[in-house]
């Protein structure tokens, strides 16, 4: 049997299009179109954020696809994470089926279940399954009817577990669409009875699929208000499906990673080969920085090629920074992060051939980051030492990866009082490139005062500024893409249909 993730993934498709009646949708480009909401696409509903909305009309009821999804910011961010575990990623194909303007739960339930169970052979020792227990807060009771389908599918009752607002009521955002969900969770070693390890972050006992019953929208206010529609919308990570069927530990295990890691080993003569190894068995964090750059490479190349401006984004600018750092301190090996690049493309391209079709500009803009990189670097690094031996407070601050720190250590100096302003701190922001992080953790090394709520909104006029001419570059860039012309008006999820042409990829 044919257990590449390429198998994998068109099984999915498979069975939603063909068995089961339901459109293939394109993936839409990472970038959220016309919505502040959130940084990236965080997930493949974000596309049918109108229908859901009730502001667009669904042309299909039934829909299913795999999309794109970053997350690196806003209410989800697992940045910090990369490298660390094995199934958290920046970027990762999420496989998802929708069902418009009708919740029937156990239609959505089965579905999902009778794909991993007869379509997959995931042996239902495996599984475990999670329900929403209910909410004070919300004012929303636990999801009996939810607990009562599994029951009724033969999932034993110690193997349903109920969950809080945390993990079973999912948002997209701050604000947006929401509802309460129910969740595959997979045992990769098939223990017995685990079930008081789900949701704590073992590395062998990981969420699989999420099904969310949307029925709510979160308002600016933070109230939830009921929708005009109720929806279904499901959300699987590929990689960990992939993970799970190919036998891994890891998702960095699978054929997804494994042929960018060859490329790794290929370009970097010499390099010591990729062990697999996390945590203290990491002992000179070899892996862990193969896993990083493997990581950064495909969000980098996903990102470059729909269009995202690293020059108006500095998460990417940050994440770029970072493959360059690692390509040069761990594997000492220029133009490192252009030439993954096309491992990137061998991999997804046949799935997202947007990938190949701008796989110029993804170069060119990787070599023109990576030259301003290396010259920061050189300039700062000298200073930063000699700043360092005036003033030892910075001696524990993390450096390398903020040339811009040099700088910025100036501008705070030359202050008059012991308090950051909101415009000095954007500047520092957007001019030498210190995230907030990085911000305040130098102002409380410098025992300087930062009102964060001030420089968010800073961030955000900026942001607002500069929107017009983000929207109008990436436009251009999707026009190409879809071969459609976008009109500047708010009809944003026209392009993301597909014509038939496209479904054969899969
Ligand atoms: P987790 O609790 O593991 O962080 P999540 O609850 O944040 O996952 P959802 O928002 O429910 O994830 O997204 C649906 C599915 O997408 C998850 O069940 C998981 O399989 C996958 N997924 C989520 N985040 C990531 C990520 N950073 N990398 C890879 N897959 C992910
Ligand atoms: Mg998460
Ligand atoms: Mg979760
Ligand atoms: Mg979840």
């Amino acid at each position: 049997k044919d257990k590449s993730s390429k198998a994998i993934r068109s099984k999915f498709m498979n069975y939603f299009i063909n068995d089961y009646n339901h459109n293939f949708v394109r993936s839409s480009p990472v970038v959220p179109l016309h919505d502040s909401s959130v940084p990236f696409v965080n997930a493949g509903m974000n596309q049918f954020k109108g229908i859901f909305l009730g502001t667009q009309t669904a042309l299909h009821k039934k829909v299913a696809n795999s999309q794109k999804c970053v997350r690196v910011g806003g209410k989800h961010n697992d940045l910090s994470v990369i490298g660390l575990d094995g199934y958290h990623h920046t970027f990762f194909e999420m496989l998802g089926n929708w069902s418009f303007g009708e919740c029937v739960k156990k239609e959505g339930i089965e579905l999902v279940w009778n794909l991993l169970i007869q379509k997959y052979n995931i042996p239902k020792d495996m599984l475990y399954v999670t329900y929403f227990g209910g909410d004070a807060s919300l004012g929303l009771d636990p999801d009996i009817e939810c607990k009562d389908i599994w029951r009724s599918l033969g999932v034993p009752p110690e193997r349903i577990i109920a969950f809080g607002a945390k993990d079973n009521f999912w948002e997209m955002g701050t604000t947006g669409p929401c509802g309460t969900c129910t969740e595959v969770h997979v045992d990769r070693l098939g223990y017995n009875n685990r079930s008081s390890f789900i949701n704590k972050g073992l590395q062998d006992l990981t969420e699989l699929w999420n099904i969310v019953f949307i029925e709510y929208n979160r308002k600016e206010d933070g109230t939830i208000e009921p929708l005009p529609q109720s929806h279904i919308d499901t959300g699987m990570g590929f990689e960990r499906l992939t993970a799970i069927l190919q036998g891994k530990m890891s998702n960095y295990d699978t054929d997804l990673f494994s042929d960018i890691f060859k490329g790794i080993e290929k370009i970097c003569k010499g390099v010591p080969k990729y062990r697999g190894q996390f945590g203290e068995n990491d002992w000179d964090h070899l892996d862990t920085n193969y896993r990083i750059l493997a990581d950064h490479a495909r969000m980098i190349t996903v990102s470059l090629a729909d269009g995202v401006i690293p020059d108006q984004n500095q998460k990417l600018r940050r994440i770029m920074r970072k493959a360059f750092l690692v390509s040069e301190t761990c594997f000492k090996t220029e133009g490192l992060l252009r030439e993954l690049s096309n491992y990137v493309v061998e991999s997804l391209g046949h799935v997202y051939p947007e990938l190949e079709k701008n796989i110029t500009q993804v170069h060119d803009i990787i070599s023109y980051e990576e030259d301003i990189h290396k010259l920061l670097r050189k300039n700062s690094l000298n200073e930063w030492q000699h700043l360092i031996n005036e003033d030892p407070r910075l001696a524990n601050l993390d450096i390398v990866e903020s040339p811009g720190l040099t700088n910025a250590y100036k501008e705070i100096k030359s202050l008059p009082d012991n308090v950051i302003p909101p415009k000095v701190a954007f500047k520092l922001y957007d001019t030498y490139g210190i995230d907030e992080e990085m911000l305040i953790k130098l102002s409380e090394a410098l025992g300087m005062k930062l009102v964060r709520q001030d420089f968010k909104q800073e961030l955000t006029m900026a942001k607002l500024k500069s929107r017009g001419k983000v929207i109008f570059n990436q436009n251009i860039i999707i026009n190409q893409l879809m071969k459609e012309n976008i009109p500047q008006t708010n009809d944003q999820y026209k392009y993301q249909y597909t014509k038939e042409e496209d479904a054969y990829k899969f």
